[in-house]
């Protein structure tokens, strides 16, 4: 048998299961069972492979794998990671995985927000891809962030310590948005990818989505937009006067957005474009004579 063979023999069993990305998922999957990297498996791959224990073992653990992402199960869940800012994230089935479309939103605060003493807020951080990202590439030193998902957090957490540069620190708070946080406490970045689907959109979603990614995650109740509300409702009060929102949104929802944001007081409102093209972020700015 070579790894050719088992590249093979797994993207056929991909295919028949209607994976449409097969021949790449496997051939990532055989690289992760065997450490391999690209080029070591280009060079080796019609070598026969030879009948020792640990070459066992990895034909084996591939061929689980194979079957785990059959059912649907996302690539990032069986790896156990994502790439997001360049930096690699943990993930597994409490957390979503890290979107590209959510680095427009890190980028946008990168861009716009240099002053590395502000107080940053991230509410639903789930891996903690935004707020640890922000203080890693940011330099932002003092960052809350919370979410309602204990497993989440602990997901979080464990990002933070591996991907923290010596010396920083971000505190998780588990509970529901700002529940979590004790009263009289105001932050001048509020950030936020909450859950936006509707709930009746969520069951035409892909099964890796659908079936696979936290619905907590997912979920943003019959027209997707009750995390706005509520964010956008206490957003005056968790504040401070100058203070500024940044929210992902979904591609269909930056009107309905925009007004909530109005109303609760906010200024120099602005949509940003995910890389596709697609509304993906909504920031503004709290006036300073509140
Ligand atoms: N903040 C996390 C992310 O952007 C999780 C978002 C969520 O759970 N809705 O990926």
């Amino acid at each position: 048998m070579t790894l050719h063979q088992l590249l093979n023999e797994g993207t056929g069993r991909l295919k028949r299961a209607g994976n449409p990305e097969a021949a790449g998922d496997a051939r990532r999957l055989l690289l992760e069972a065997f450490r391999l990297d690209t080029v070591h498996f280009l060079m080796n791959r019609m070598e026969p492979l030879g009948c020792e224990e640990g070459i066992q073992q990895a034909a084996d653990d591939y061929r689980k794998m194979i079957e785990k992402r059959c059912r649907r199960i996302p690539l990032q869940y069986i790896l156990g990671c994502q790439e997001f800012m360049g930096l690699n994230f943990q993930v597994d089935s409490h957390v979503l995985i890290p979107r590209q479309d959510t680095e427009t939103l890190v980028e946008l605060v990168l861009q716009e927000q240099k002053d590395q003493n502000k107080k940053v807020l991230d509410l639903c951080t789930g891996s903690g891809c935004i707020a640890i990202s922000l203080a890693v590439l940011g330099g932002c030193y003092d960052v809350t962030a919370t979410d309602i998902s204990p497993e989440a957090i602990k997901v979080a957490e464990k990002n933070a310590a591996k991907l923290l540069k010596e010396g920083q620190k971000i505190r998780f708070l588990q509970g529901d948005l700002l529940d979590a946080l004790k009263e009289q406490e105001t932050y001048d970045i509020l950030v936020s990818n909450p859950p936006y689907i509707p709930t009746q959109i969520i069951r035409g979603l892909e099964p890796e989505v659908r079936d696979h990614e936290p619905l907590l995650a997912l979920d943003g109740d019959q027209d997707g937009l009750s995390f706005y509300r509520r964010i956008a409702k206490d957003a005056g009060t968790i504040l401070n006067p100058g203070g500024a929102i940044y929210l992902e949104i979904g591609h269909d929802q930056a009107e309905a957005v925009k007004a909530l944001l109005e109303e609760a007081g906010f200024s120099d409102i602005r949509v940003v474009k995910d890389l596709p093209g697609k509304d993906r972020v909504i920031r503004g700015d709290l006036s300073r004579n509140r």
